[in-house]
């Protein structure tokens, strides 16, 4: 058995009053809290090795090199990627959105005939397709409908379901012999649906597609296996992982990182360079790490993998999912809508709900009033509000730390904001 007690004693930030209550934070689908490991590593990275990568021969370099690469290494056992020397699937990016824009830039540049023949697999030409879901984050969503207008491909997405589920059930008709690229969330941010990728990964296979996973929202609260599930690139953030902010990590399978070509150029990325003719660029995944890296906030993240395996990620959905049955009870208050599945199955804490007759601007003052921090606005996702026939919305959001209670302050809370405005 897992102590949820003592993992969240292990967040001093939580330890504190927030408007004379203790704080309740339900909001770590906008970004996680840091336990007292990860807040260490950065500072003693700091402290004690603090040097560049990969270039230096002294002994500090020499340190911070074998720490990156081991944070690499950790990152890359709790999704099931590669790790080893010469065939390592991790690349390391300033976040998700980084990472989503990288692919996206760099099939762009495949699409210029960058990379040769190896690279003509990431092409785009007029009449040819890129498929998304409305329920994608704008970080998905905007980095590949730009791709489309650059190349002159065709962008296209899959429906929702009333609830807000993606619809893979249509991944036949919906993925077709000119679909290139499909990019869809592992987990939706706003309705907190797990997305059933595998038939929409099995389409996208069938025709030759990419198939891109936004997995922000998958890593830091399901098990996760990449190499299992047959993706062929997956973005996500640490910061919603309980490592640092400004890094993020790109999965890519060994062989189409070897084809993809660079996005991003500059130092440490080029084996050769000259002034008459284009450089000879590195293997992945210095190819894709142009320019000095962060270091410190890599070496944390590696840390906050580590701590999460540590627990077990079964551990860690199976204790969030009995949070996220109290949260689904905001469902049962008069004027209250879940947008997204009512069910506690195939769905992570994210809940997101309307409160008819309050701006969510409101609800999220009033909520903030009792100490409870959520998360109000459109959360970079309006095509999935105006699904709902919304343009925002409210939304908690559980992390490892919360506890039953947490979600029932915020049921309680909640009981009276409707009155409060004098809607009810
Ligand atoms: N995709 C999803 C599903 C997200 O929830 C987020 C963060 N809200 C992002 C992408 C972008 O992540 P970041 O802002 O850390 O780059």
């Amino acid at each position: 058995m897992v102590d949820f007690d003592a993992i969240r004693a292990q967040f001093p930030i939580l330890d504190q009053q927030v408007h004379g209550h203790p704080l309740v934070y339900l909001d770590s689908a906008a970004t996680s809290q840091k336990p007292q490991c990860v807040i260490d590593a950065e500072s003693e990275f700091y402290r004690t090795i603090n040097a560049g990568v990969h270039r230096g021969a002294h002994e500090l370099a020499a340190l911070s090199t074998e720490a990156f690469e081991g944070a690499r290494a950790k990152v890359a056992r709790l999704v099931g990627a590669n790790a080893e020397e010469g065939n390592e699937e991790i690349v390391v990016t300033g976040g998700a959105t980084a990472g989503l824009n990288l692919l996206a830039t760099a099939f762009g540049n495949a699409s210029l005939g960058r990379g040769g023949e190896a690279a003509r697999r990431f092409a785009l030409k007029p009449g040819d397709e890129i498929v998304v879901s409305k329920a994608e984050h704008h970080s998905v969503l905007l980095p590949f409908q730009e791709l489309a207008y650059r190349t002159g491909a065709t962008l296209k997405w899959f429906d929702l379901t009333e609830d807000g589920r993606i619809r893979s059930d249509t991944a036949d008709e919906v993925i077709t012999e000119r679909t290139k690229v499909v990019a869809v969330a592992h987990v939706a941010n706003v309705t907190g649906a797990i997305t059933d990728i595998a038939p929409i990964i099995r389409r996208a296979h069938e025709v030759g597609a990419v198939f891109v996973l936004d997995a922000c929202q998958s890593v830091p609260h399901l098990k996760i296996d990449f190499h299992a599930l047959d993706v062929d690139f997956a973005a996500w953030s640490a910061h919603k992982m309980y490592g640092p902010t400004g890094v993020g990590f790109l999965y890519g399978k060994r062989e189409l990182l070897e084809a993809l070509p660079p996005a991003n150029f500059g130092g440490s990325m080029v084996e050769l360079a000259w002034m008459d003719q284009p450089a000879q660029y590195m293997a992945p995944p210095a190819r894709f790490e142009a320019g000095t890296q962060p270091v410190a906030q890599v070496v944390a993240a590696g840390v906050a993998a580590d701590w999460l395996m540590k627990i077990g990620m079964e551990n860690v959905e199976a204790h969030e999912r009995t949070i996220a049955a109290e949260l689904l009870k905001l469902g049962d208050l008069d004027g209250f809508r879940i947008l997204g599945p009512r069910e506690n199955v195939d769905r992570i804490g994210t809940v997101a709900f309307d409160v008819a007759g309050v701006h969510p601007h409101d609800v999220g003052q009033y909520i903030d009033a009792q100490g409870i921090a959520i998360r109000v606005g459109h959360h970079c996702a309006q095509p999935v509000h105006r699904h709902f026939g919304l343009y925002a919305s409210n939304r908690a959001s559980t992390g490892v730390y919360n506890t039953v209670g947490d979600a029932r302050a915020l049921v309680e809370a909640a009981k009276g904001v409707r009155k409060f405005f004098g809607v009810a």
